[in-house]
């Protein structure tokens, strides 16, 4: 690999970005690069970032077997102190990363300052103390002696979208890191530079070279390149169901465990015993980050009787959201990530309108010399519409009735995606028998986005294979294996 182009770096609103890999503890440049804009403003260019190929590939899975070697020997306590210095060094650059995020995604400047950001400090620390507090099973039977150790089971590569990218890669690779493996994260070229902030505080918090390795490119160039790599032991990925099955074909190929957090189309049911105003705030706050949250209640499913009082309050709170620049404290709605992924909303859209289904408000871009889409509400046609069964990961919600409770389940289980849903009411049982129902990883009652992090994480159907969170993470990327010592034949 051409190393000739030596730290490539930006300085953004005066915060300096190093825009190459980071491999076995250096910088490392491509030859060539790809450039990333502000979905803020598009004629915006905020850096060229190193274009890894398949050669940049091979070397990082060589460095991360060498920091294998030194990293999968050191206890679990030895790993956490240094997985929570790097916390502590998030924690002291939560502005800057936010800020660079804010510009290169255009996530709310406020909630990452405030949530997000930090969520990823307590990824690390979580994961290091999940990891120091596991306990061996052992037990006698059949005349042996059984321990189940768990082991570190190689290189991990871990991929990742382009939203939330900080957070959600940092959730990924605290469970490799913490179970002894070393680490290739591959973050999504449209929002590549607040992980390549996190490159910079890798050496200092005392990673082994070669533990932590963050590679930048093209997905179908250098993601099939790590995927396809049978030195690779893991495949962690998030991102869509189209990708997942590339990535299932490599995993296949080389027989390695791969898990899949993949897109959502979550239900948001709302009976008429619920607190209709807490409900309908919630749903008109599913409009934020343009829509783009996977675990976002896309559906709105509202009991019959109280369709119109619940529509106008959600009309309401949505007329109260303030389309702007993300770094403005007054806006709740920022832009698309990427013109592409606008024109691919405005699609679905003008496809919904085609097909009959009615655009109850929005529909357009907010104005047309920016990447803001309006909040759109619709009213499908029939449950088969395609606003309905398929993931639009934008500000357009579908709306429809339910007359009982098992029509709320039956729509609420109609596609094939099966990540999260909501179910607003008050009444306990009720809530037990709609919350066991509905098929999805993860179900809130009158609640969103709280989260523990012991807890599974992941999708059924089309949503993903496997999960993440707690002890499930470490065990999926660890190797378990049984010893068995013959009672009595030792001393
Ligand atoms: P994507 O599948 O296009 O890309 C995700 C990552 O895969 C990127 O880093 C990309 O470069 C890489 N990639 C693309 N092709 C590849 C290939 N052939 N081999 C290896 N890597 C490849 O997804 P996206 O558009 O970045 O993200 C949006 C999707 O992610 C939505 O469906 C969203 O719901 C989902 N998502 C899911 C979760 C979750 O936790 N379930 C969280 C966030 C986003």
């Amino acid at each position: 690999m051409n190393k000739t182009v030596q730290d490539r770096h930006v300085e953004i609103e005066g915060i300096p970005v190093r825009t190459d890999h980071f491999i076995g503890g250096e910088r490392i440049a491509s030859p060539t690069t790809f450039e990333v804009r502000s979905p803020l403003d598009w004629s915006w260019k905020l850096a060229d970032v190193s274009r890894g190929d398949a050669s940049t590939a091979a070397r990082a899975v060589e460095a991360a077997q060498q920091g294998f070697e030194t990293w999968s020997r050191m206890s679990p306590p030895e790993r956490g102190r240094i997985m929570n210095n790097l916390a502590d060094s998030i924690d002291a650059n939560i502005e800057k990363i936010a800020t660079i995020e804010c510009l290169d995604m255009a996530m709310l400047l406020d909630s990452l300052r405030k949530r997000v950001i930090p969520r990823a400090a307590r990824n690390f620390r979580a994961y290091a103390d999940l990891a120091a507090e596991y306990q061996e099973r052992t037990w006698c039977s059949n005349g042996t002696h059984n321990t189940v150790i768990r082991m570190p089971a190689g290189p991990a590569v871990v991929i990742t979208p382009w939203n939330a990218p900080f957070m959600l890669s940092t959730w990924k690779c605290a469970p490799a890191l913490a179970a002894g493996n070393s680490v290739i994260l591959k973050p999504a070229e449209w929002s590549p530079l607040s992980l390549s902030l996190l490159a910079d505080w890798i050496n200092d918090a005392g990673f082994p070279p070669g533990t932590f390795n963050i590679v930048q490119g093209i997905g179908g160039e250098l993601g099939q390149s790590l995927t396809g790599d049978p030195r690779v032991k893991r495949i962690s990925f998030t991102g869509s169901p189209e990708t997942a099955r590339h990535i299932g074909h490599a995993a296949a190929e080389n027989i390695v465990p791969f898990t899949a957090e993949l897109g959502g189309k979550g239900a948001l049911a709302v009976f008429a015993d619920a607190d209709i105003d807490a409900a309908a705030q919630k749903a008109s706050s599913q409009f934020h980050d343009s829509g783009q949250v996977c675990l976002a209640g896309t559906r709105i499913l509202v009991e019959e009787s109280i369709r119109d009082d619940f529509l106008e309050k959600f009309t309401m709170y949505t007329g109260k959201q303030v389309q702007g620049d993300s770094r403005d404290m007054a806006t709740t709605l920022s832009p698309a990530i990427h013109p592409d992924h606008l024109e691919k909303v405005e699609a679905f859209v003008n496809s919904a309108r085609k097909n009959g289904d009615k655009i109850i408000f929005g529909g357009r871009r907010w104005k047309q010399d920016g990447l803001w889409y309006e909040p759109t509400l619709i009213e499908p046609k029939s449950n088969d519409s395609e606003v309905v069964q398929r993931e639009i990961f934008g500000p357009v919600l579908t709306v429809q009735t339910f007359v009982d409770e098992a029509e709320s389940i039956s729509l609420a289980n109609s596609t094939a995606y099966g990540l999260s849903g909501m179910v607003y009411t008050r009444d306990a049982a009720k809530a037990e028998r709609i919350g066991r129902a509905i098929r999805a990883g993860t179900v809130w009652v009158n609640t969103f986005l709280v989260r523990d992090l012991t807890a599974p994480f992941g999708g059924m159907g089309i949503s993903g294979i496997g999960r993440e969170g707690g002890h499930y993470a470490l065990e999926f990327h660890s190797d378990l294996k049984t010893l068995q010592i013959l009672e009595g034949s030792v001393a």
